[in-house]
């Protein structure tokens, strides 16, 4: 053997080069592979060709105050792998955005697609930038230049961004019309999550709230548990918590808790959701709704309830709080929302809770963006039922496929998710074979 070959780590427990990707969320996502690749007895060398990010992309992105200076930021897009077509992903603007950050979001995207048998591999894109510290007309400025900067990089077949956190509709309008002018004709296709009016699909925007209300509603039917006795309480009030709010709202469920960066309320006679809407609507954030019920952020995702919907950051659920949480389900709103360490203390209580993970839970907005591109491509358009009845089917395949798979293993909900989706980047890497 060549000595070259032989000084490649063979064993699941060599050490592997992150290169230019660190920090915690990073490192969470490669702990959460590790375990499922050891489950999937996966080689050293067949681990890093699955999980490192194909490509990452920096770019300065400076733009123009509104009080005349120059304020330069920093942006960036991994694409995870290229072996099932384009990738895809949103793209945040949040000031803890970094390229570790991104790099794991981007690698979840690939296996909730995958898990959810879409023909993408995932990508996410990010600024390091607090959108709420910029004026409407900065912030338009800013996504201009950020897809400008990624022309050379993106396409309706290289990869396809979407809003995440810190993005929205008006975003992705202005990442289309700015990609479209460089063209010289309009790509609907390029990004996803627009408006209807230019190109977006109906039901996009509800998309992942429906979703997570979706798996929750078919979690309480594992659990026994009655929507109408029901209490939930969400983390996390932008499009993804709202929505969520409204559809768990619905089904009869009482919501008893909600915030976000900037206010938790906690009310155990219920809260008003349309009147928590209209604040936000109004306010954008939802400081200042109510003095009575208002409580510390980080007690209320310990508060008695009987779902608790983390639709906010990563990391929200950790060893100082997994102990203490009360809830029998735990619906991943967020990507990325329990670390390892918690899942460990989670995995105790057993069958007493029920953890829809991020990649299965929060697919829902993944899926319909699939089914705006599909449209975008055809320039042939879908009415609400037929999305919803779609987007319905493909979650429920996906979770009867994650609880049979748990079943099957002897593995917790999170792991079968996990193998689901990077066994099948797996295979399709094996039967395309290694060029050249
Ligand atoms: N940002 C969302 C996610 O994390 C949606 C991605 C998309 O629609 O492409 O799943």
């Amino acid at each position: 053997m060549p000595a070259v070959a032989e000084a490649r780590p063979q064993t699941a427990a060599a050490p592997y080069s992150a290169g230019i990707f660190s920090g915690p969320v990073f490192e969470m996502a490669r702990r959460q592979f590790d375990r499922v690749a050891d489950h999937l007895h996966m080689a050293a060398d067949e681990r890093e060709r699955i999980f490192m990010p194909k490509r990452a992309i920096s770019v300065s992105c400076p733009i123009h105050r509104d009080d005349g200076s120059v304020a330069v930021f920093t942006g960036y897009r991994v694409q995870h792998h290229l072996t099932l077509g384009p990738t895809k992903g949103g793209t945040r603007f949040a000031s803890t955005v970094d390229v570790g950050e991104v790099g794991a979001l981007a690698i979840w995207m690939s296996w909730k697609c995958a898990l959810l048998g879409l023909p993408y591999g995932g990508g996410k894109g990010g600024v390091t930038v607090d959108p709420f510290s910029l004026s409407s007309r900065e912030l338009e400025a800013l996504s201009r230049r950020y897809m400008q900067e990624m022309i050379p990089f993106v396409g309706p077949q290289i990869d396809v961004m979407a809003p995440d956190m810190g993005t929205d509709e008006r975003v992705m309008a202005w990442f289309m019309d700015t990609y479209s002018m460089y063209q010289g004709s309009t790509v609907t296709e390029i990004v996803t999550g627009k408006p209807v009016e230019c190109g977006g699909t109906v039901g996009r925007r509800e998309a992942t709230g429906r979703g997570v209300a979706y798996c929750v509603r078919r979690a309480m039917e594992h659990m026994k548990i009655a929507p109408q006795h029901a209490t939930a309480i969400i983390q996390g009030f932008g499009n993804v918590g709202s929505v969520t709010a409204q559809e768990l709202a619905l089904q009869g469920v009482r919501i008893v808790g909600v915030s976000d960066h900037t206010a938790a309320y906690y009310d155990a006679g219920g809260l008003d959701v349309e009147a928590l809407l209209e604040h936000v609507r109004e306010h954008r954030v939802l400081r200042g709704y109510s003095q009575e019920s208002l409580c510390d952020p980080d007690e209320l995702l310990t508060r008695p309830c009987d779902i608790l919907v983390p639709a906010a950051m990563e990391r929200a659920i950790t060893a100082n709080n997994a102990a203490h949480l009360k809830c029998r389900i735990l619906a991943e709103g967020a990507n990325g929302p329990t670390t390892p360490e918690a899942d460990r203390i989670l995995a105790e209580r057993g069958e007493d809770l029920f953890i829809i993970p991020d990649i299965l839970c929060n697919a829902g907005g993944v899926v319909v963006s699939y089914f705006e591109w599909v449209q975008d491509l055809q320039r042939y358009f879908w009415g609400h039922a037929e999305v919803r009845e779609k987007l319905e089917q493909s979650l429920e395949r996906a979770f009867q496929r994650v609880i049979a798979r748990a079943g099957r293993d002897r593995i917790s909900h999170r792991d079968a998710a996990l193998a689901l989706g990077v066994e099948t980047v797996r295979h399709a890497k094996q039967t395309r074979g290694l060029f050249p």
